[in-house]
């Protein structure tokens, strides 16, 4: 019995830390959990993956987001009003993107930054729709779209990283045991 207890700890951590290491990794695609082989935290490799593939998996909601430029209602993301202290990878790929010591509270509907984690690590380019001239924020690695880059920021570089949430992925800093 005492063995049997063991063994299901044992387990019940493994699985727990597969899931909290792998959350976007495993994407819900059309109710099957299918892994994204793409993702990684350490590879900076850059991606050159067609949309087909990527459909293939991510999830819906990510895939309309980071494929096809698709923005997330205002004041709808999981990460707008969040300021837990950690990490933001790329939801699409794990690519570092942000620190949360660079996020800042904006009243626009998006969680905003002031600086990228390093200049790689995303891409710009010019965005013409809607009638509009504005700068788009991709993945320095996969190309994904995460959001927009403006300049009305409160830092001197005036920049603000305007994201969408669901292109983004957290991940808490791990506090230090005494
Ligand atoms: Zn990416």
């Amino acid at each position: 019995m005492k063995n049997l207890i063991k063994i299901s700890a044992i387990f019940l951590v493994g699985t727990l830390g597969f899931q909290k290491m792998e959350a976007q990794r495993i994407q819900n695609v059309k109710g099957k959990n299918i892994v994204n082989p793409y993702y990684s935290r350490t590879d900076t490799q850059i991606l050159k993956v067609p949309n087909s593939t990527w459909k293939k998996v991510l999830n819906a909601d990510l895939y309309s987001v980071s494929r096809l430029n698709e923005t997330e209602m205002a004041n709808t993301g999981k990460y707008n009003k969040f300021d837990g202290r950690g990490t933001y990878y790329c939801a699409a790929c794990g690519n570092a993107l942000f620190r949360s010591d660079a996020k800042f509270a904006s009243t626009c509907g998006w969680p905003s930054f002031f600086e990228t984690i390093r200049p790689k690590s995303v891409i710009y380019k010019k965005d013409e729709s809607y009638n509009m001239v504005r700068t788009e924020v991709r993945c320095g690695r996969c190309d994904a779209h995460l959001g927009h880059l403006f300049d009305d920021g409160p830092t001197a570089s005036k920049k603000r990283f305007c994201m969408n949430s669901i292109s983004l992925e957290f991940e808490p800093m791990v506090k230090k045991s005494k």
